[in-house]
């Protein structure tokens, strides 16, 4: 597959193959017509999101019901956007949106707000094996305030990420205390939490990690809620830098910071949750982003449509322990 060199896949360059790549998706088997079953239909060139059925003459449009539904824009500019928001490692703020794909700021960013909330793949499975569960703060922009990181409130966000044995190439849980050497980061999760009781730990942890999983933590915290469902091994952060207690915690929380800082000049306290989500799923996939771009896109296909008004009215801050749960989108 050939690339354009800006790296979108040439058969998403003009809106007759992004509908065609949106079709596959939305109908894998093949067109089926809402109303009565059928499964023939025709496309207007001039208008390829459009698709009449040839048996009872109903059209359907492409993108209702998805993430792009009644939006004005072209395809391509979606495609662009889930392209350059999926695979540039720091992704795209709503400024460098606006500038790459010329349209407005108010445009931009609304695009990328619906984009982020199509990055988390309601059927997730929870982390497992060794898990490190830890805790930050990150500043957050106030206002439209020009960001300065002293004056800055604070956001507390938990993280959890599996600890993976190289050697093994699994996740194996050892004797308590015992020394993880050559390890690789796993999966992980982070959310916005309320406080840094227990309790709000507790909640993340059970929202987020397998039961029966080996937790890692800093050592002065105890966690009585869960001590019946996991295995939890505590580390004391002492002399030792917490770098090297929880090294991959510590290590996805300073690429959170700086991220949050590079790319977004600080993270809103109101949309928090779902920049945390965009930062998880490129981690998650950073191995592999070429092919994220497609898994944004085909996630964005099955979510409830999301307005305006739904987006900039959501209450601040999220008090969800819970990973959103994207509606699944079923044929009328
Ligand atoms: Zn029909």
């Amino acid at each position: 597959m050939g690339t354009h060199p800006g790296g979108v896949p040439e058969r998403i360059s003009d809106e007759v193959s992004c509908a065609a790549f949106l079709c596959v998706r939305r109908w894998p088997d093949g067109f089926v017509c809402p109303a009565c079953g059928g499964s023939r239909s025709v496309t207007l060139k001039s208008r390829p999101r459009l698709f009449e059925c040839l048996d009872c003459g109903r059209q359907t449009s492409l993108t209702a019901g998805t993430a792009m539904h009644r939006s004005k824009l072209p395809l391509t500019t979606w495609f662009w956007a889930a392209h350059v928001m999926a695979t540039h490692s720091n992704g795209m703020s709503a400024r460098q949106l606006e500038d790459q794909l010329g349209v407005t700021y108010k445009t931009a960013w609304l695009l990328g707000q619906k984009l982020r909330r199509s990055m988390v793949d309601p059927d997730r499975d929870l982390l497992e094996g060794v898990v490190e569960v830890d805790q930050t703060e990150i500043p957050f922009r106030a206002g439209n305030a020009f960001f300065e990181p002293g004056a800055a409130g604070k956001i507390l966000v938990a993280g959890a990420v599996e600890v993976i044995d190289r050697s093994a190439g699994r996740r194996k849980p050892r004797r308590k205390g015992a020394k993880y050497l050559d390890t690789r980061s796993g999966r992980l999760r982070l959310a916005v939490i309320t406080d840094n009781t227990a309790k709000s730990i507790e909640a993340f942890v059970r929202a987020n990690v397998k039961p029966g999983a080996t937790l890692i933590t800093d050592g002065h915290a105890a966690y009585p809620g869960l001590s019946g469902e996991y295995r939890h091994d505590p580390r004391v952060v002492g002399n030792m830098a917490a770098n090297v207690v929880l090294p991959w915690s510590h290590r996805a929380f300073s690429l959170l910071k700086r991220w949050a800082l590079g790319t977004y000049h600080g993270l809103r306290r109101k949309h928090a949750d779902a920049y945390l989500d965009e930062f998880v799923f490129r981690y998650n996939r950073r191995f592999y982003r070429h092919v994220s771009f497609e898994t944004v896109l085909g996630l964005a296909a099955h979510r409830t449509p999301e307005t305006y008004r739904d987006i900039v009215n959501r209450d601040a801050p999220h008090k969800r322990a819970n990973p959103p749960r994207a509606t699944t989108y079923r044929r009328p």
